[in-house]
Formats: C-alpha cells, sequence, structure tokens
C-alpha cells in the first residue's frame, strides 16, 4: 500500500483509512461480477466504504494492525441490525496490514452471510464517553458458515481472481431467500459445518435441535424449521438429498 498517501491527517485511524481504502479502489476487483474494479464512496458514506459500478454491489472495508478471526468492532448495533432484517448490508472486507503497510490477510464475506445470531451487543459507552448511551456491535466472524468467508489473501499472497468469483456465484441462490428466513438458513447451514462428516442423516441434526433452538427463542417448532430450511438449502444447491434419507453438503 501507499503509506505516502495518508501524511495530511492527524489521526491514525484516519491515516489506515485513508490508505487502506486507496489499496482497495486501486487493485481490488468486484468478486459479484466481471468487474475489475471498484470505486470508492464519497467521504462520510454511511457503512459502504466501495462500489462496483458495473453489478452495483456495495463493499465495507474493515482493516487492522491485528488479526482477529473470532470478531471485528462494527457500528451501531441497532443500525446493523435493521440492515440484516431489511438485507441492506454491504460485502465485508476484512483485512489485516502489516507494519510496513503490506496488505497480509483479506477476507470477504458475501452480504447475504450476515444473520443476526453472528451480530453481538456491545456494552453502551459509559456516562463520560462523548457518545454516551451508545450502543456498538461485534460481527462474530466465528459465528459465520465456513463457506462465506473468501480468503482474497493469504499471507501476503493473492488468490487467483476467478476462484473468489466462483465461489461467489456458488453461494449466490442463498441471497434469493427472503431476508427474514435466511437467519435460520444460515444457522443451519453453520451447524451443519461442524457435524462431523458430509453424509449426515434427519436425526444427526436434530440432534442440534437445542442449539438452534437458543438462536431462535420464538420459534416453538424448530424440528418443522430444520426440515423446511434443509429443503431451502437444497433448493439453493447447498446441498442434495439422495432419497434414503440421508443429506450430503456439497
Ligand atoms: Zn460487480
Amino acid at each position: 500500500m501507499d503509506a505516502s498517501l495518508g501524511t495530511a491527517y492527524k489521526s491514525n485511524t484516519q491515516l489506515a483509512r485513508c490508505i487502506t481504502e486507496n489499496w482497495a479502489s486501486a487493485y481490488l476487483y468486484c468478486a459479484a461480477c466481471r468487474n475489475n474494479a471498484l470505486e470508492a464512496s464519497p467521504p462520510n458514506t454511511k457503512a459502504v466504504d466501495l462500489s462496483c459500478l458495473s453489478c452495483g454491489a456495495n463493499y465495507q472495508l474493515k482493516s487492522g494492525r491485528k488479526w482477529n478471526q473470532r470478531r471485528i468492532p462494527d457500528a451501531a448495533y441497532n443500525a446493523m441490525i435493521a440492515a440484516i432484517e431489511s438485507d441492506r448490508t454491504p460485502n465485508l472486507l476484512v483485512m489485516q496490514y502489516s507494519s510496513m503497510w503490506r496488505v497480509e490477510n483479506l477476507m470477504l464475506i458475501p452480504s447475504f452471510f450476515f444473520a443476526k445470531s453472528c451480530v453481538e451487543k456491545r456494552k453502551p459507552l459509559g456516562a463520560q464517553a462523548r457518545r454516551a448511551g451508545w450502543v456498538g456491535c461485534n460481527i462474530r466472524l466465528d459465528a459465520i458458515a465456513p463457506e462465506g468467508k473468501l480468503t482474497i489473501v493469504q499471507s501476503g499472497v493473492p488468490a487467483a481472481v476467478d476462484v473468489i468469483r466462483e465461489s461467489y456465484e456458488k453461494l449466490r441462490p442463498l441471497s434469493q431467500i427472503p431476508a427474514q428466513v435466511r437467519g435460520w438458513t444460515l444457522d443451519l447451514l453453520r451447524i451443519l459445518q461442524t457435524l462431523p462428516t458430509a453424509h449426515f442423516a434427519l436425526n444427526d441434526v436434530y440432534a442440534r435441535e437445542a442449539e438452534l433452538a437458543a438462536l431462535h427463542p420464538g420459534n416453538k417448532h424448530v424440528r418443522a424449521k430444520i426440515r423446511q430450511q434443509l429443503q431451502v438449502l437444497r433448493d439453493a444447491g447447498l446441498l442434495t438429498f439422495n432419497g434414503r434419507g440421508i443429506y450430503r453438503l456439497k
């Protein structure tokens, strides 16, 4: 990255923002279509740092020197929940850079991979804070199904652009599921990922009923919901059903 770009800034946060966003708009491509350029948003655009002028995909870039794969801080809790409910979340780019401003790791989470279960409420800011009472949130990266984390750069080595676009395309059917039910679909997908094998029976999923019930306390018919969501995943092409009670994750 070009570290000379940020010299006009006094705050480290603003400096890092300027340098990383400049790099992203110069070198990043759209994963959702074949456009090889992303446009930086006008200053102070909320939640969107980069956009694809070809397909309209929006991207938010979160960067830091530390690489925390469990959680990253995001903006206001209520705004994030509202964005998920109304399907307005941008694609999320999580970047780690080195002290020499080298891009070490870069991960892309498609916009339709955010469920309410991956948003964690932070403690309200104390009375001394400028924005006292404000409630922020963390994005729990470890609560996002592994399929939803595309590795664009790993230890300084970039992945092939075609591979990233292909992975994004494979996941796209999930975006067609209405936002109100997608949380269920994503939570189930994440749980299926933790089963010992890619082949499993309905009873293997029922065994995890309590976990899903805890994530969706309002729902009294968890088993019916599991069966319905297995069908949704099958229709989205993420799961096959062999007809003898055995499912297989793709
Ligand atoms: Zn695009």
